[in-house]
C-alpha cells in the first residue's frame, strides 16, 4: 500500500516551510530514505511563466530551498531544472524571476538548462520521446509540482508536472499530435512513466482554482503532500479539494496502465489530519472531455475560457504564432490574430509569450460563474 504524507504550513516562511517538508517526509522514512550520500539530485519545480512567485503560478522558492537544505544534509549534490516552451528564448529570465537563481545561488545547487544538455529517447505506448538527459543522468529526481486547476487538464500536480522533462517546443509538437484532452492526457501519463519521480513533494500552501495554470485564483490550502507514488499523490490531491480522483484524465489514465494506486482508501494517509475541502473551484472546461461532440461544443462555446493578446504588452515578436501547434494564430499588423475555430486552448502560446501579453479570456458565462 503506497503512502500519501500531508504537512500544514500556513505561509512561505522558509523556517515554517522547512519545518513542513520535514514533517511530510518523516512517514515516508524522511529524506534519507530517498537520497544517499553522493547522489545527483534533481529537482523539478514548475516554472510554467517567467512570473514571480507572489502570482502563485510556479512551485514557491521556499519550498525549493527548503528541499535543495533537506537534500544536502543528507549528502546530495542537488541541481535545479525544468522547461516551460518559452525558455528556449531565455531561460534565465525564468529562473531570476521565479526565484530559483537566487534559491539555487544561496545554497550551490546547478540550474539545468533542459535545451542544452541533450535528450534521450524513450518510446511508449507506440510514440517516441525526447526526455532530458538531465532527466536520465539523475540519481534521484525529486517532482516539486505546485497544485493548480489546468483549463485543458482540469489539473495540474505530480503526474501533469513531469511534462517539463521534454525539452522546449518539442512539447507544442505532441499538443498538435493529440489536439483532444484524453488523448493528450494519455501522452502526458507516457512522460511521467518514462520519467518516473522517486519522490514527489507537492507545493499547495497558497495552489491556484478556477482557470489554471496561470489565470485562475490564488487559493490558500495550507498543505505540503508527499510521497513516492505521484499517482496516488494526485489521487489524494484531488480527493481532499472534493473531486472523485478517477473525473481527472491523467489519474483515470495512470489506473488503466497500471502506474499507481488511485483508490483512496488503499492508500495510506500519513502525516498531519487535513479535511475535504469543499470551496475549490475547478475549472468549466473539465467537464468537455466527458460530453460527446456536438454537444460539448455548444458547451465550450458557452463557458469557454480562450486565449487572448493584451494588444498594449505585445511587441508582435511572433513567438506565440510559431509556437501554435495547430496554426491557429497567424502574423497580424499590430498584434498576432486568433482563429478561434483551430484552437484547441493547449495553453502554448501562453507559456511562450516573453511579454507575458497573452492571457486566459473568460466567456461572459464564465465570468458570471467565476470558475
Ligand atoms: S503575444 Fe507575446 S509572443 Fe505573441 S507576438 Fe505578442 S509579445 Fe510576442
Ligand atoms: S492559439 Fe494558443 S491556445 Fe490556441 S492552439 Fe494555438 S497555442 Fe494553443
Amino acid at each position: 500500500m503506497p503512502a500519501v504524507s500531508l504537512a500544514t504550513c500556513a505561509t512561505y516562511a522558509l523556517p515554517e516551510v522547512r519545518a513542513a517538508v520535514a514533517r511530510a517526509l518523516g512517514p515516508l522514512g524522511g529524506i534519507g530514505a530517498f537520497v544517499k550520500p553522493g547522489n545527483k539530485v534533481l529537482l523539478k519545480p514548475n516554472l510554467l511563466q517567467a512570473s514571480s512567485p507572489d502570482k502563485m503560478i510556479t512551485t514557491h522558492p521556499a519550498v525549493v530551498e527548503a528541499v535543495i537544505l533537506l537534500v544536502k544534509e543528507a549528502g546530495g549534490v542537488p541541481s535545479l531544472g525544468d522547461s516551460p516552451a518559452g525558455a528556449v528564448k531565455s531561460v534565465e529570465d525564468y529562473w531570476k524571476t521565479t526565484g530559483m537563481w537566487d534559491v539555487c545561488k544561496r545554497h550551490g545547487a546547478g540550474l539545468v538548462q533542459f535545451e542544452k544538455g541533450g535528450v534521450v529517447m524513450r518510446a511508449r505506448n507506440g510514440r517516441k520521446y525526447h526526455i532530458a538527459k538531465a532527466v536520465a543522468d539523475a540519481d534521484v529526481v525529486i517532482n516539486l509540482p505546485k497544485l493548480k486547476t489546468h483549463s485543458l487538464t482540469s489539473f495540474t500536480c505530480a503526474v501533469k508536472n513531469m511534462y517539463g522533462v521534454i525539452p522546449g517546443l518539442r512539447k507544442s509538437n505532441y499538443h498538435r499530435e493529440a489536439p483532444k484532452p484524453l488523448e493528450f492526457a494519455a501522452i502526458i501519463v507516457d512522460v511521467y512513466a518514462l520519467a518516473k519521480p522517486h519522490l514527489t513533494i507537492v507545493d499547495g500552501i497558497t495552489g491556484m482554482d478556477g482557470a489554471g495554470p496561470a489565470a485562475g485564483d490564488p487559493k490558500q490550502l495550507g498543505l505540503v503532500v508527499a510521497g513516492a507514488d505521484g499517482v496516488a499523490v494526485d489521487a489524494v490531491a484531488t480527493h481532499l479539494l472534493g473531486k472523485r480522483p478517477l473525473a481527472i484524465p491523467t489519474t483515470r489514465i495512470a489506473r488503466q496502465q497500471e502506474l499507481g494506486e488511485t483508490d483512496v482508501s488503499r492508500i495510506a494517509l500519513r502525516g498531519d489530519s487535513y479535511g475535504v475541502r469543499t470551496d475549490f473551484r475547478w475549472p468549466p472546461g473539465w467537464f468537455f472531455a466527458l460530453i460527446p461532440g456536438p454537444l460539448a461544443r455548444i458547451a465550450a462555446r458557452l463557458f469557454r475560457i480562450k486565449p487572448a493578446i493584451h494588444a498594449e504588452m505585445c511587441v508582435n515578436c511572433g513567438f506565440c504564432v510559431e509556437s501554435c501547434p495547430v496554426s491557429a494564430l497567424v502574423p497580424g499588423v499590430k498584434v498576432p490574430e486568433f482563429d478561434y475555430r483551430l484552437c484547441i486552448n493547449c495553453l502554448c502560446c501562453q507559456e511562450v509569450c516573453p511579454q507575458h501579453a497573452v492571457y486566459q479570456k473568460k466567456s461572459a458565462i464564465a465570468r458570471l460563474l467565476r470558475p
